[in-house]
């Protein structure tokens, strides 16, 4: 193999309003940096609760999930396309559990321990599979090269 130039894989990251208003941004940067991803496109976003509840449609039926539309409308996301070789599972683990507290206790080094709260505001979110990844990064980039698109099922 040469140079790591196969097997790259892209996910979506996006910094929380929690992330954003507390200053994390350039924290965040560095973290995804100093771990061999490059930042392929980037977007700064106020969602709308009919965009947020169609990023978080999984979730519709869950208890919590009016107060997570609230909290990701409460100001704007910063939306990243991140690529290295299996972006999708490195990024998930540099940003921890979901709950920030459960990060803070034995994920002490993650990005959600550095700057979440507990189970719903924890500054960053990851993308959990080649499909919601493509999805995802459909969802802020329009533009998106047709190759993370192509497990797209919708
Ligand atoms: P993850 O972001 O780690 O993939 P989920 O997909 O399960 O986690 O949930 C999506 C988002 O919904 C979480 O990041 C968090 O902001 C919120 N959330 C998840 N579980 C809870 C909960 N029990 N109470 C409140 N908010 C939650
Ligand atoms: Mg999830």
């Amino acid at each position: 193999r040469i140079c790591g130039a196969v097997d790259r894989e892209r996910t979506l990251a996006m910094i929380k309003p929690d992330g954003l208003s507390g200053n994390y941004t350039d924290k965040i940067k560095e973290a995804i940096l100093e771990s061999g991803f490059d930042i392929v496109q980037e977007t700064v976003v106020l969602l709308d609760a009919e965009r947020a509840s169609l990023f978080y449609a999984e979730h519709a039926e869950r208890s919590f999930f009016d107060s997570l539309v609230k909290y990701m409308t409460s100001g704007p996301v910063h939306a990243m396309v991140l690529e290295r070789h299996d972006a999708i599972t490195h990024w998930r683990a540099l940003i921890g559990p979901t709950d920030a507290r459960k990060a803070k206790a034995s994920h002490p080094n993650s990005i959600r321990a550095m700057c979440g709260l507990d189970s719903e505001k924890n500054c960053v979110h990851g993308s959990d599979s080649l499909q919601s990844a493509a999805r995802e990064i459909s969802f802020f980039f329009r533009d998106a090269k047709s190759e993370t698109v192509e497990h797209d099922e919708l």
